[in-house]
């Protein structure tokens, strides 16, 4: 456990009083936890729109690269907008009070070729219940090709590490669809059983199918071309793939956050917990929009079955109760800064420990 904790909070920082005080604010805003018009609002103009600009890049892409580049593009942020600011919150049961509504956003990812199911384990019961807790937080989990945590074993190779997280950020999103889900399922990581395992099953194979035939046989189809049909492919997926995992990667690794060594259950106050393993970033509203509120983080972690549209509303109430407890509030003034600090976070950890 870090060193600091005990000593800087005290005994009575309490995540059900932080509570209290979000439940007593949204109640004088006359606000629900869950769902609210302007998420559905954004949810359907997001659909609409990628709906739109795909036809239009099969329609007019073929015709001129100076076409379908900047339209691919597009794409790119109603794919993002669509990950992190509608199935996000769906996968947290967050978007609506109608479980319906959540299940039809949710299965955005598997439209695009992922799976709700192994996304619910990984992210919300695993990655959310275990923060930076190594061998738990499937987020910081890499096999070994990073050193994210001090606690991670050393290899000759994290030297390069800052030098190869591009790259290797740029296809999470294909290792993710082409192998990581499949070899789940294979190994049945979550020991899943009966039914859930044959939807697991089924669901792999309905993603997948959904993939191949949106970004590979339909744009076969109007390009005529397998190198152009590439070409959108993968600017498509390494784009998505590396804004998504920089988004993630700056909350809870950037030279800031802290590392806790495995434990089972956390072993201090749930909010406690996550305010000392996340971090924001301040931006812009349009960023605000794209990443779906994910610039809180804070927010996110510590009332993760909240609409995100709230965030924005709460950051003062749980800035100020982190204040009262001497617990920092850790956030960048720009995601640029916050880049950095994850770049940064690397480098440092790039460094042979002493005692190796
Ligand atoms: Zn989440």
């Amino acid at each position: 456990m870090p060193s600091t904790t005990e000593q800087q909070v005290g005994a009575d920082f309490s995540f059900k009083e932080l509570r209290n005080r979000i439940h007593a604010c949204l109640e004088e805003n006359n606000l629900q936890l869950k769902g609210s018009w302007s998420i559905l609002r954004k949810a359907i103009f997001i659909a609409t729109s990628w709906i739109l600009v795909y036809s239009a890049i099969m329609t007019y892409g073929p015709d001129s690269f100076w076409i379908a580049a900047p339209l691919t593009l597009v794409l790119v942020v109603f794919t993002l907008a669509m990950g992190l600011g509608v199935m996000h919150d769906a996968s947290h049961r967050a978007f609506s009070r109608s479980q319906i509504l959540n299940n039809i956003a949710n299965l955005t990812l598997t439209f695009m070729g992922g799976s709700t199911i192994i996304w619910y384990q990984d992210h919300v019961i695993s990655h959310h219940g275990h923060t930076n807790i190594p061998g738990k937080d499937p987020d910081i989990h890499t096999n070994g090709i990073f050193r994210f945590s001090p606690s991670d074993q050393y290899r000759w190779f994290h030297r390069f590490q800052h030098l190869y997280a591009v790259p290797l950020y740029c296809t999470k999103a294909l290792i993710w669809v082409w192998y990581e889900d499949m070899n789940i399922l294979a190994t049945n990581k979550y020991k899943l059983r009966g039914k859930r395992l044959f939807m697991l099953f089924m669901e792999i194979l309905a993603s997948r199918a959904s993939h191949i035939m949106l970004f590979i046989l339909v744009p076969y189809l109007f390009f005529q071309s397998w190198a152009w049909t590439a070409a959108f492919y993968l600017s498509h997926w390494l784009l998505f793939s590396i804004s998504m995992v920089l988004i993630f990667e700056v909350a809870h690794v950037a030279n800031c956050q802290e590392f806790f060594p495995e434990q089972d259950k956390l072993e201090i106050d749930w909010a406690l917990h996550q305010l000392l393993t996340t971090a924001n970033f301040k931006t812009n509203a349009f960023m605000v929009w794209l990443v779906g509120g994910l610039n809180q983080q804070i927010e996110h972690h510590i009332f993760p079955t909240m609409t995100s549209i709230h965030y924005p509303l709460i950051r003062p109430i749980v800035m100020d109760y982190a204040n009262e407890h001497g617990v920092p509030y850790l956030e960048y003034p720009k995601f640029r800064a916050s880049l950095a600090a994850h770049f940064r976070h690397l480098k440092n950890l790039s460094k042979r420990p002493a005692a190796a």
